[in-house]
């Protein structure tokens, strides 16, 4: 499996994270500069994981047949935009295509557009329901300036309110949602609410096989629950300011 916050693939993620130190001494700016001023125009950054060489995890159906967890995340990502740009929000995603992207610029693209909301998209076979994840940094005090690889850290609390909105909302969907935090680089590095959603499996009780992620129903209801959400944070962004 391809997630960084699973135990079993702890050796890849070393080495991965090795190869992400290179990058950043290479290419990153040390800094992350927070938006200057709430934008008036509400962003949200879809980030559809994985992508391109990277397959992410192997996600097999109940039929035996499987698709990578590349090509799932940026089939939710497309049905998540059109829901998202009929209800007039402006949606910017990481990618478009099967595109090799590093977090970095992930992050980067998240930062540039101002995003009043992030959701970065992964799938999974095993586990049940939806897993969500925001940052494991601890939350500090928002500064005009932040470390690149930490500056999620001024986004805590904002992110764990949007977290919280969209488990109301995919519960409210007859979902089972688990809450998790975790250190993803993409994310860690993102000056907006950001939060990673993981679908797995549907395990339904009286029902003897689980929905696979692959269902298209299924799919619907997962987008259409957290374009709820989206518009429900929307809604509540309007009476506060969008600065943590
Ligand atoms: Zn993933």
């Amino acid at each position: 499996m391809s997630h960084p916050w699973r135990g079993s693939v702890a050796v890849r993620v070393e080495s991965l994270f090795a190869a992400a130190l290179i990058a950043l001494s290479l290419t990153i700016p040390a800094l992350a500069q927070a938006p200057p001023a709430p934008s008036a125009r509400f962003v949200v950054v879809l980030d559809a994981a994985h992508g391109g060489n990277d397959a992410g995890g192997t996600l097999a159906s109940q039929d035996g047949s499987s698709q990578p967890e590349k090509a799932f995340t940026l089939a939710l990502n497309v049905r998540l935009r059109s829901l998202l740009a009929a209800r007039g929000i402006y949606v910017v995603t990481t990618r478009e295509s099967d595109a090799t992207i590093d977090s970095d610029t992930r992050s980067a693209t998240a930062n540039h557009a101002n995003a009043r909301a992030c959701l970065s998209l992964h799938a999974s076979e095993s586990g049940s329901g939806i897993h969500l994840f925001v940052s494991s940094l601890p939350p500090t005090e928002p500064a005009r300036l932040n470390p690149w690889k930490t500056a999620q850290a001024a986004w805590i609390t904002r992110s764990l309110a949007l977290a919280g909105m969209v488990n109301s909302a995919l519960t409210h969907a007859g979902m089972t949602v688990t809450l998790g935090r975790t250190a993803l680089p993409v994310i860690d590095s993102m000056t907006c609410p950001a939060v990673a959603v993981e679908v797995a499996p549907e395990i339904t009780s009286g029902q003897a096989q689980p929905t696979d992620v692959s269902d298209a129903g299924y799919q619907a209801r997962v987008a259409d629950a957290l374009a709820a959400a989206i518009v429900q944070w929307r809604s509540e962004s309007r009476t506060e300011a969008a600065q943590p």
